[in-house]
């Protein structure tokens, strides 16, 4: 057995078997020893009852009630059911011709069951099971790692399992790999003197504790190194990519705010100071000989396209090098057409004054401003109309969708782009204007996902950081109410007033937590249709309602966020997913269902479309617990000064598993909890940019290349 073996090369993996381990992305030997536990107990055979799937066999611990016996409605068959309870949740028990079974049990007593999942009615069941009665529940039964702490002896892993494989399954299988003796010639990735510097135990030694651990010590210790190596290896990653961008040569670009000034002094505002700091910051940048990458990253509503436009004022009044005429480009790139045309009428206006021209390239059709016949408007041209222009430079500014990177779009000059919602756009769409040869565009990205700041030192470790953390002034604080569910009614009457006085409102459907995420998709839309249904025949039946959801064609979110912005829509009752960044700005009210699915930052940006407004906005957070808990999390909405102040909340509260948009980050859960853990991400960060330094390329670390290239082939797929 070698570790870079296929996993069926040495074991009999069945179909159901090998189905669910390409599910979880495990091939080779290699791939299952870092398939890690997500806790350990008594047993390895135990399931929390949340999180359960239909269909699969399962063992569960936990406490009997509600036991009865009856007869079925309709074969008139003896039968029992009861309710089995876990820290995790609940499902119900169900025997048929065994009614006795119920009478033998013990209201409230703990029992082990054994059976296949089954859906009946709507709702998982246990038909049958083999019931045993027990003293006391294991350790291992619930969310923590160790169960009741302080636990010593043999801790049995419990595995995150996928239908068709179970924890128990891959138990066995691990142990025998450790019985071959195959991790004694695993190699550590990590130098050894960073192990020595931070105490983490080496690879081979964690890989016995993470898997077998005789103490809880020697566990979390090797979770420890793990989460390390994540950290470590992403920051070497992102690092080194910067190394390799900063090397090429970029457009130089002088000009100072003082150049700014009459630009900037035709806002219809002062900028902020955030603004301003932002803005000297990118003209410092572009003063050096290497391309920039800058993330800009504020709030909803914090101003992000004035600081854009300040800094393609900057480029577009700078000659190429060597040359006294023409001028640099500017390519501005966003997620949704929608945002396209918003963000080219806010150029258009930003910078009609100084008679450049403005091109606009959508899936759709292209647009340059200004028009011949109408020296204030923008006109409707041909792409290749426009591409030719593009292509001698005589259009300076280009915004678009991802068409922008389409290989028929050439430039003369770009000097810069602008990414608006980066997080929007895959790293391989970034990486494009990267991959070009010599000299290489300046790059500005832009978010308004608030994330905690470790978790930005590590996916953003390859960008240097502007923020914007305060909001332009005279901002109508939105009200936000955290509404009970004996409350909703009246909620209702107070939208029904404003919609009334002619504003509009967004109904936002929460998260569903569906653990197949193309079944995900399908059940918010489900969800979505029956709630606009149920609105226009129980609460609003005078006003038109639309829905929108991330499974319809963007040919179709675009015509109803159009019917929306014209007005032609009264309620738009959407998933969460989709389109933060649009400005509706007759859109005065948002109600959040389902609200304690959502992590705060998440909610604080849903709240983020309503703010657009002169108008007073309100935003109504439904909560279906009445768990104190809960609710003062929710309230902390009320208090917080930004987005960044609610997710570090969220971390802190939470953990990182809630953190908003966590799939897109592409860390573990065991990498996500590194993150509540700042000394050990700016160690982690530090290692990597010594490493670094000096050696961009890794030649001195042949296996650290060899480990991040394996990595960023998982990441690009
Ligand atoms: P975001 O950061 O969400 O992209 P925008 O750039 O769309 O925000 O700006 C939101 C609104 O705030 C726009 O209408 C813009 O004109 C306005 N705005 C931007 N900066 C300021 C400021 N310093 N003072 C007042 N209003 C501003
Ligand atoms: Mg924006």
């Amino acid at each position: 057995m070698k570790i870079t073996d296929s996993l069926a090369d040495h074991f009999r993996l069945s179909e159901p078997h090998k189905k669910a381990l390409k599910k979880l992305g495990i091939s080779t030997i290699v791939d299952l020893l870092y398939h890690f536990p997500t806790r350990y107990g008594d047993t390895a055979e135990i399931r929390p009852i949340s999180g359960l799937i239909p269909g699969e066999e399962v063992v569960l611990y936990g406490e009997i009630s509600k036991l009865k016996t009856k007869k079925s409605f309709r074969s008139k068959v003896a039968m029992a059911e009861g309710e089995l309870t876990d820290n995790t949740g609940k499902i119900k028990i169900i025997w048929f011709h065994q009614a006795y079974l119920a009478k033998m049990l013990r209201e409230g007593g703990f029992i082990r069951a054994q059976g296949k999942v089954s859906e009946r009615n709507g709702a998982l069941a246990l038909l049958n099971p083999k019931i045993e009665s027990i003293e006391k529940l294991p350790i291992g039964v619930g969310e923590s790692l160790f169960g009741e702490a302080g636990k010593e002896g043999v801790l049995y892993p419990v595995y995150p399992e996928s239908r068709g494989l179970s924890s128990n399954w891959i138990y066995h299988a691990i142990q025998r790999i450790f019985k071959s003796g195959v991790i004694d010639e695993i190699k550590d990735p990590i130098p050894p003197s960073i192990l020595e510097n931070y105490s983490l135990p080496n690879l081979r030694t964690s890989l016995i504790w993470i898997h077998a651990p005789q103490k809880q010590t020697d566990a979390t210790a090797a979770r420890k190194r793990f989460a390390f190596e994540e950290v470590f290896f992403i920051q070497l990653r992102k690092n080194r990519d910067r190394a390799i961008w900063q090397n090429h040569a970029s457009f130089k670009i002088e000009k100072d705010f003082e150049d700014l000034k009459d630009f900037i002094s035709r806002f219809p505002f002062p900028l902020t100071s955030a603004q301003a700091k932002s803005i000297k910051s990118i003209l410092s940048d572009f003063r050096r000989r290497h391309p920039m990458s800058r993330l800009l990253e504020g709030d909803v509503g914090s101003g992000k396209t004035a600081v854009a436009a300040g800094a393609a004022f900057a480029v577009i009044n700078s000659r190429p090098d060597g040359k006294d005429f023409g001028n640099l480009q500017v390519a501005y790139m966003v997620p949704t057409e929608i945002l396209a045309e918003q963000h080219f009428e806010s150029f258009i206006k930003y910078f009609a004054y100084t008679g450049i021209q403005i091109g606009l390239i959508t899936g759709s059709g292209c647009k340059k401003f200004p028009s011949k016949v109408n020296p204030l408007g923008w006109t409707d041209i041909s792409r290749s109309q426009l591409l030719k222009w593009v292509a001698n430079g005589e259009i300076p500014i280009l915004i678009g969708t991802h068409t922008l990177i389409q290989k028929t779009v050439k430039f003369k000059h770009l000097a810069l782009v602008i990414i608006d919602e980066q997080h929007r756009f895959g790293t391989a769409q970034r990486q494009k204007f990267r991959e070009k040869e010599g000299t290489i565009p300046h790059l500005l990205s832009m978010t308004a996902t608030p994330i905690p700041r470790t978790l930005a030192l590590t996916v953003y470790g390859d960008l240097d950081l502007s923020l914007l953390d305060e909001l332009p002034a005279g901002r109508k604080t939105p009200i936000t109410e955290v509404v009970l569910p004996q409350n909703r009614n009246s909620v209702y009457e107070k939208v029904r007033a404003e919609i009334k006085s002619g504003r509009q409102a967004f109904i936002i459907c929460p998260r569903i937590d569906e653990p197949d995420p193309d079944k995900e998709l399908a059940v918010l839309a489900k969800s979505v249709k029956e709630e606009a249904k149920k609105l226009k025949k129980d609460i609003f039946p005078e006003f038109e309602i639309e829905i929108m959801h991330s499974k319809m064609r963007p040919a179709e979110k675009d015509r109803i966020m159009n019917d929306f912005k014209d007005g032609k829509t009264d309620i738009l009752v959407s998933t969460s997913v989709v389109e933060v960044g649009v400005n509706v700005p007759n859109a005065t009210v948002i109600i959040i269902e389902g609200a304690e699915r959502f992590g705060l930052a998440q909610l604080h940006q849903l709240r983020g479309r309503v703010l657009r407004s002169s108008y007073q906005p309100y935003c109504y957070v439904f909560a279906e617990t009445k768990s104190k808990k809960s609710v003062e999390r929710l309230r902390s909405l009320q208090k917080a000064k930004n987005g960044f102040e609610l997710a570090e909340y969220d971390l802190a509260q939470r953990g990182a598993g809630e953190l908003y948009g966590r799939k897109q980050w592409g860390l573990s859960d065991l990498g996500m909890e590194a993150l509540r853990n700042i000394k050990m991400v700016e160690a982690a960060r530090n290692e990597a940019q010594k490493i670094v330094e000096g050696d961009p390329e890794l030649r001195k670390h042949p296996q650290l290349k060899e480990r991040i290239n394996a990595d960023e082939k998982i990441h690009f797929e």
